[in-house]
């Protein structure tokens, strides 16, 4: 599995849950597949398509994500196809006759297409070998997005009850889980739920003082970074993407308001890599998964942790540090407070005025948000840090702030409380302006006493204060400072006070550059163009050629050999076909003009070896029932595994050179030469052929144990 992994689709390694849920519907049982948004899904169905027989249908239900799926399949040389309405009679039969000659492997289609008899009639003649529902959600009432279409899968069931099926989805409470299992009758489906944190997103809130001026700050700081920002209303994508424009930034905006053909280029154009911001409402993003989204910016505070969760989820599928960014203030809540307002139904405006509160909670939390998040979708984060948030990259580490409250309460009795925030400051910082000469306060003792604090700091303290008591706020409009009773007694006691320090923008530039790593980026840059103008020569969007992370480490190690390129993430052997020789030309030419040297890059393997050794791991306990020479079944019911895990424990122990005694495991005789001879006449070590030659009379675990004494 893992050479296939590497030929066909060039990764080293299989993501958390992957292997686990290949091997499950291997082994002809049902699953249901619960990851986030770019855990890694597709994969799970289309390596196994590569191994079974027959074809692997895939349901999914936006047909504008089938031809990109489609088109990577094929960039990688797996024999794909879809059918959906965009293609001809003609075309369709084609495609038909290719699935049912069996030279197609994965064919992708709509649920619509179902209820057709001609679809139907090419089913019944068709060797499927795995039905893949994507979206399964889809199918439940109680989800966030029924589509009756999907009922028209139970009939799958009907004409194929003997194939496994493989259900997935991004979203699912456990009551459309339950729905889903239900509705596609699976059958003693394993369940498999993986972490919903995505380690690879950070999370960060900033405040709304100047937010323009903050958003400008960030986008300039990631120049070619494909971003979503997300706006309120759709007159505010307008505006802000115009303002964007103006500033030479490259921006287009997207709502559901727009004509149908502008709202499909200007998709468009962000996927193909020819825009690189797109100023959206959250109508944007359901059909896209473009993988290498860096920058998800909410502009203004979306109306619940679900909708955030998933619009954020866009970011990074690629596994790349990406960063979700949201710009808070209490003033944007209070806009939403108004809209639910006007809700009339009262347990929907409750509901709403709830899911409005949790987001709040998140915006003002001075503990991990990543934990907030996960909490909310019932997972306990364990870790005390994610290093992945606002919070636990810079904490908001406390500092002794007893003589700068001093300081500026002084100055507010000094100026007989009758001023507001600004002249304050004003008067602290020694300012020379109008209103303070008028008045003579430059004659105060507390005339220019801070040169250690920003005015924004100092806004920010005086925030800190006034939310913990001491200091009161007169007044609506321009409000006046004034000191609470408690605030005095500060004053006379001298009592000391602690303060968090609050996030600054700065911080966390440095914190990115710390986990991008280091890669040349002028060459990086030739890399991206050179993707470009290939993908656009094939009509495919760029990361259909190759992700970012490829073009990354490409930049990183300057590859110039095949033997180099090959290791590379995301380069199998298709792509290197293609593609090795004309990236290398550009790499070799960006080495000699610039004297760099080629890095040879070490191959990954070492992970699994370190893994098998770690003491307590799941290996580990295994080897501790082999060294007892316990029997396979035993050792399957002790450790609670099936039988053929523990043997592909036992093929892992021993490949990684543990020395284990196994020969008490060893097949009858004849068992093991029978075996043996349908191996080779496989001509491979893979199980699946030699199970098919052999049929009912010998089971995975007994092909595993032979091959254990083969090698
Ligand atoms: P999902 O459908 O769960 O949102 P995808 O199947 O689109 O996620 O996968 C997200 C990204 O992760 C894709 O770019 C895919 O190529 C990549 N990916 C999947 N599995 C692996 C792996 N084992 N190693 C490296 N990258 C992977
Ligand atoms: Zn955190």
């Amino acid at each position: 599995m893992l050479n296939l992994l590497k030929t066909n689709f060039g990764f080293d390694q299989f993501r958390p849950l992957q292997e686990k849920i290949i091997r499950c519907v291997m082994s002809g049982r049902d699953a249901l597949v619960l990851m986030p948004t770019g855990g890694g899904k597709s994969l799970c169905f289309q390596l196994p398509a590569l191994l079974l027989p027959g074809l692997t249908l895939v349901i999914s239900p936006l047909i504008s994500l089938m031809k990109d799926q489609v088109d990577a399949l094929q960039a990688n040389g797996i024999a794909a196809a879809f059918i959906n309405s965009t293609l001809t009679r003609p075309e369709i039969a084609r495609i038909q006759a290719e699935a049912q000659a069996g030279k197609i492997k994965i064919l992708y289609a709509a649920p619509e297409r179902l209820i057709l008899s001609e679809f139907q009639q090419f089913l019944q003649k068709a060797r499927v070998s795995l039905l893949a529902i994507d979206e399964s959600h889809c199918i439940s009432e109680w989800g966030h997005d029924f589509r009756p279409d999907y009922l028209n899968l139970q009939m799958l069931r009907k004409i194929f009850p003997q194939v496994p099926v493989m259900a997935l989805t991004a979203t699912a409470t456990p009551q459309v889980r339950e729905d889903i299992v239900q509705q596609l009758s699976l059958q003693k489906a394993r369940i498999f739920i993986s972490s919903f944190n995505r380690p690879n997103l950070a999370y960060v809130v900033l405040g709304k003082q100047d937010a323009y001026g903050q958003l400008l700050d960030i986008l300039r700081q990631h120049p070619h970074a494909a971003t979503i920002i997300y706006c309120f209303s759709r007159k505010d994508t307008e505006n802000l993407a115009a303002d964007l424009r103006a500033e030479g930034l490259d921006a287009l905006a997207y709502h559901a308001g727009l004509e149908n053909e502008e709202r499909r280029t200007n998709q468009e154009k962000f996927i193909r890599d020819e825009v690189q911001i797109i100023v959206a409402t959250i109508a944007f993003g359901m059909g896209i998964d473009k993988p290498d989204v860096r920058l998800v910016i909410h502009y203004h505070l979306p109306k619940s942790i679900e909708g955030y969760y998933q619009e954020t989820g866009r970011a990074g599928r690629d596994g790349l540090p990406s960063k979700c960014i949201l710009f808070y203030s209490s003033a944007d809540a209070m806009k939403q407070q108004y809209f639910i307002r006007q809700i009339e139904d009262e347990s929907e405006r409750r509901n709403a005025y709830q899911k409005l509160e949790q987001m709040v909670a998140y915006g003002e939390l001075s503990t991990c948000r990543r934990q907030h998040l996960l909490a909310y979708f019932g997972e306990d984060y364990q870790e005390e840090k994610c290093d992945g948030c606002d919070i636990c990259l810079s904490p908001p580490e406390e500092f002794d702030a007893t003589i700068i409250s001093q300081k500026i309460m002084s100055a507010i009795l000094r100026t007989e409380q009758r001023f507001g925030m600004n002249h304050i400051i004003d008067v602290l910082l020694g300012s020379k302006n109008k209103n303070i000469l008028e008045r003579g306060h430059q004659q105060l003792s507390v005339y220019g006493i801070v040169d250690d604090f920003s005015k924004e700091e100092l806004r920010r303290i005086i925030g800190q204060l006034v939310s913990r008591k001491l200091m009161v706020k007169n007044g609506d409009a321009y409000p006046l400072l004034g000191l609470s009773p408690d605030g005095r007694e500060f004053l006379r006691k001298r009592e000391e006070i602690r303060l968090p320090r609050l996030t600054a923008i700065t911080r966390l530039a440095a914190a990115r550059e710390a986990v991008d790593g280091v890669y040349d980026r002028e060459l990086f840059e030739r890399l991206r163009l050179l993707r470009k103008q290939l993908a656009d020569e094939q009509g495919v969007p760029p990361f259909v050629v190759f992700g970012d992370l490829a073009l990354r480490q490409m930049a990183l190690h300057l590859p110039q050999s095949e033997e180099n390129f090959s290791r590379i993430s995301g380069v199998g052997e298709e792509k290197l076909r293609r593609y090795g020789q004309i990236f290398m030309e550009v790499i070799q030419t960006y080495a000699r003009e610039n004297n760099l040297q080629e890095k040879i890059i070490p191959v990954k393997r070492s992970t699994r070896t370190r893994r098998v050794k770690r003491e307590g791991s799941t290996y580990q306990e295994t080897k501790k029932l082999v060294l007892q020479q316990m029997p396979l079944e035993e050792m399957a019911q002790a450790r609670g595994l099936a039988a053929s895990t523990i043997v592909s424990h036992i093929e892992k122990l021993r490949s990684a050179g543990e020395e284990i005694e196994i020969d008490y495991l060893k097949l009858p005789r004849e068992k093991f030469e029978t075996i043996k001879a349908a191996f080779q006449k496989a001509g491979g070590m893979g199980l699946t052929p030699v199970k098919e030659m052999l049929g009912e009379d010998f089971s995975y675990e007994e092909l595993g144990i032979a091959r254990l004494f083969m090698k």
